[in-house]
């Protein structure tokens, strides 16, 4: 009688029965099931299954869909909030929210200007630009209480941009600039206005060039 030798494993078919035995332990917290548990809560389980043919990239483009759909709607949620992280104050991107509603790469983040312009232009659109309505945060100041230093109104943005005085010289070429651009800019009320000036394209260089002059300005009257 002969005995029919029996058929060795091949490598794939050991690589799947090994992977089987891991994928399916649930006390396992394995890569394995780090991965299933991630595409699970992405609504992405089809991929779980190793019996069915997976296209080439497909689970790529689609994690990475739904990852991006998640993050944007977290980034949108974070901006659109009234109070802000720590939930003691507000939103301090409670004016960015107003120009900005799509997560994408900002048009003046691709223009060709010098970084400190950006950086000033950066810092007021964020609202991290540093006046008292932003460094009165660290003495734990109310808003009221965060004035100017040069004349007695709250130092915000719309203060800073529009009013103050002291500004008043390098805040006129910007005016002019804008009112080039839209005739009816000067009728606009005063957050339609700082929204217009910080969100423009068009403008968005001489407007990092005022608010870098705008800063260096007080910093200049603070040491003084
Ligand atoms: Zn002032």
């Amino acid at each position: 009688m002969v005995m029919k030798e029996a058929t060795p494993p091949t490598l794939p078919s050991m690589s799947r029965t090994l992977f089987s035995n891991v994928y399916n332990i649930p006390s396992c917290k394995s890569w394995f099931y780090s991965v299933r548990q991630k595409l699970t809560s992405l609504d992405l389980h089809n991929y779980c299954n190793i019996l069915c043919p997976i296209v080439k990239y497909s689970p790529v483009k689609a994690v990475y869909g739904k990852m991006m759909s998640l993050y944007e709607h977290e980034w949108k949620h974070s901006i659109n909030n009234v109070k802000g992280k720590s939930g003691k104050g507000r939103n301090k991107l409670r004016r960015y929210c107003t120009y900005m509603q799509i997560f994408c790469v900002e048009k003046y983040c691709l223009l060709i200007m010098p970084p400190k312009h950006r950086s000033a232009l950066s810092k007021f659109r964020c609202g991290v630009a540093p006046i008292r309505i932003e460094t009165g945060r660290y003495e734990n100041l109310k808003e009221n209480e965060r004035v100017c230093p040069f004349c007695n109104c709250i130092e915000d943005e719309v203060h800073v941009l529009l009013y103050c005085h002291l500004y008043a010289y390098v805040r006129q070429s910007l005016f002019d600039k804008a009112v080039s651009i839209n005739s009816a800019f000067l009728t606009l009320n005063d957050d339609d206005k700082l929204s217009f000036i910080l969100s423009n394209v068009s403008i968005a260089r001489f407007n990092a060039k005022t608010c870098n002059d705008i800063l260096n300005i007080r910093s200049f009257y603070l040491c003084k």
